[in-house]
């Protein structure tokens, strides 16, 4: 797995003040893998999720790109962190600006694309997520769901080598959940390397190469969604599935 390992998280510590909320996290996450990350409440999965892109500086370890230690600042890090993709529970569309103006900007300021070049990305990326029609309206005009795949276009129309969820389907009403996990899975399928925090059961054991479940600030188990589910190894992971499921 070394060799083609696209994010490479070795001895990272994560403290808040007196806090330890990462503790000793080693994490690789191959080409084209999907890994679900369960865990309680205050775990720690936002926050490992932040530190991967850096939002959150690490107190001590490595993280590694496509085997290119990340940055604390400056230019490269922005270089960086363009290769990671994250989607938020708040879809955070900027209010003001069209459905394609918000999949364009990035590509157009970071990427140096030209407004014909981001647009027709935008576009094929937004028919990708089964949206194109709703190209020129404004984010308050869509659904929940809806901007929930504007956000995931927008994401990666940065071309990002891995993308990162986070309970990216906790804000929506019920009935457009689905249509953002399809939209996931699709996205899986076609080989994206994927990160994924989700209270969504059904989901993970869909979608999971690999269940990677966190309690207290530790990767407490490691394992295949059918395992996970059916035989959960430690005692944290069996109680949290009983409260679960
Ligand atoms: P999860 O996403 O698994 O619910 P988080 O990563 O959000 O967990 O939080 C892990 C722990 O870190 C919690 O105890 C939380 O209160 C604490 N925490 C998260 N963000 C901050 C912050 N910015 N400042 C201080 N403590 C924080
Ligand atoms: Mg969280």
């Amino acid at each position: 797995m070394t060799h083609d390992a696209l994010v490479q998280v070795t001895g990272v510590n994560k403290y808040f003040g007196d806090h330890h909320v990462l503790k000793d996290i080693n994490l690789e996450v191959g080409k084209g893998e999907v890994i679900i990350l369960l865990g309680p409440s205050g775990s720690g999965k936002s926050t490992l999720c932040r530190t991967i892109n850096r939002l959150e500086t690490i107190s001590s370890g490595d993280i590694k790109i496509d085997g290119v230690s990340l940055p604390q600042e400056g230019k490269a890090l922005a270089d960086l962190r363009a290769e990671v993709g994250m989607v938020f529970q708040s879809f955070n569309l900027f209010a003001h600006k069209s459905i394609l103006d918000n999949v364009t900007l990035g590509p157009r300021k970071v990427r140096g694309l030209s407004k014909t070049e981001a647009e027709d990305l935008a576009m094929s990326l937004l028919k990708k997520v089964g949206v194109d029609n709703q190209a020129h309206k404004m984010p308050a005009q869509l659904s929940g769901g809806q901007q929930q795949r504007v956000a995931i276009a927008r994401a990666l129309a940065m071309q990002p080598k891995v993308m990162l969820f986070d309970e990216p389907t906790s804000a929506l009403d019920p009935e457009m959940v689905n249509e953002v996990l399809d939209t996931m899975i699709s996205l899986a399928r076609e080989g994206m390397t994927m990160i994924v925090v989700t209270h969504e059961m059904g989901f993970a054991r869909k979608a999971a190469d690999r269940i990677v479940f966190l309690a207290d600030g530790e990767i407490v188990e490691e394992s295949t969604p059918d395992q996970f589910f059916t035989n959960p190894q430690s005692d944290r992971a069996k109680d949290f599935l009983g409260k679960i499921i």
